[in-house]
């Protein structure tokens, strides 16, 4: 039986394969490589396609005897769901949706899905808890929202087992070193502070510095990839043994704001790191801090590398011998 991970050449995609892998899963890679790597995926069936391609989809789910799917393929920029929400509708909703059609034809039971904390929109407190309210501020988390409710009445009717994992901020790298982050172009904060670092850019744009916070910019829980990596295996344990479906919110719990990951990084890579205040991005909040207790407490998951010190280390690392990210590897 194998599990088919779609995404799984993206960024927390790739380091997913890797941790399956580890635990000696039988993996089958779906992707459009439109924001993957092929060279991401060392190991597994690897098949190159959209799941909007009921021909490749009807590929995969008959050659191989699929037990479970970890479902990744999808867009995930906050500021481009934004300026193109029919984008995010069409690319995380009706694939989402299209998937679990083959999953039910197949009788596919299993899947363990990669939601996200832009479900929750501005926090009604802080630590965010599974149960406190949702209301999207942005395409994309409305989008995952909505695949969130697609998946409890598709238990209802089909008896689809789901796991849904809101992530907080996925960074850092492969503690090995093969794999990091390398998205084109690059938006997230940890790899543009370090392209800065490397001279690879003048300068890191801070999205507002007006924001409620103690020095103005936003703040936000960041979490290790391969932490993130290691609970999608546990939450297949838990389908697995169980069958309950359930939702986890998986960050450290402590928060970070812009200006003091810069401040970190400038300790790691030495570098003086200039920023220029700039507009806010839309769809931004202002605060987003996990509450992990549920994930801790039901899946028996326990962040490795959560500090963040080891996180912006770990990408350090992967930058300075990937300048040039996957098309650095020969
Ligand atoms: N951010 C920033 N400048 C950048 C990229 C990001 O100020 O060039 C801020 C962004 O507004 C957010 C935080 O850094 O408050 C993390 O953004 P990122 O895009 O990394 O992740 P997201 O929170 O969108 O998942």
């Amino acid at each position: 039986m194998a599990v088919l991970v779609t995404g799984g050449a993206g960024y927390i995609g790739s380091h997913t394969v890797a941790e399956f892998i580890d635990k000696g899963e039988e993996i089958v890679v779906l992707d459009n490589l439109q924001k993957g790597h092929r060279n991401a995926v060392l190991s597994g069936a690897f098949y190159q396609g959209d799941i909007r391609d009921s021909e490749i989809l009807e590929k995969v789910f008959s050659n191989h005897d699929i037990e479970a799917v970890i479902h990744f393929a999808a867009d995930s920029l906050v500021g481009e769901s934004v300026q193109e929400p029919l984008k995010y509708y069409d690319n995380n909703l009706i694939t989402a949706q299209r998937l679990l059609v083959c999953m039910v034809k197949y009788g596919v039971k299993k899947i363990v899905f990669s939601s996200t904390a832009a479900t929750y929109g501005e926090p009604e407190s802080i630590p965010i808890r599974e149960t406190d309210r949702k209301v999207p501020t942005n395409p994309y988390g409305e989008t995952k929202l909505a695949i969130e409710t697609m998946l409890k009445w598709c238990e209802q009717a089909y008896g689809t087992q789901s796991v849904a994992l809101r992530y907080f901020n996925a960074a850092g790298a492969h503690v090995d070193g093969h794999i990091g982050e390398d998205h084109r172009p690059e938006s997230h904060l940890i790899p543009i502070i370090l392209q800065v670092a490397a001279g690879q850019r003048e300068v890191l744009a801070v999205f507002g510095d007006d924001y409620p916070t103690a020095d103005g910019t936003c703040i936000r829980d960041y979490i290790h990839v391969t932490d993130l990596a290691n609970a999608h295996w546990l939450a297949l344990q838990k389908l697995r043994k169980t069958g309950e479906s359930a939702v986890y919110n998986l960050g450290n719990g402590e928060g970070f704001s812009v200006r003091e990951v810069v401040e970190k990084a400038r300790v790691i890579t030495g570098h003086s790191i200039p920023l220029q205040i700039v507009l806010r991005r839309g769809g931004d909040p202002a605060i987003l801090v996990a509450s992990s207790r549920k994930a801790q407490e039901e899946l028996g998951w326990k962040p490795q590398f959560n500090s963040l010190g080891q996180i912006i280390q770990s990408a350090w690392n992967w930058h300075k011998n990937h300048p040039k990210g996957f098309d650095s590897i020969k």
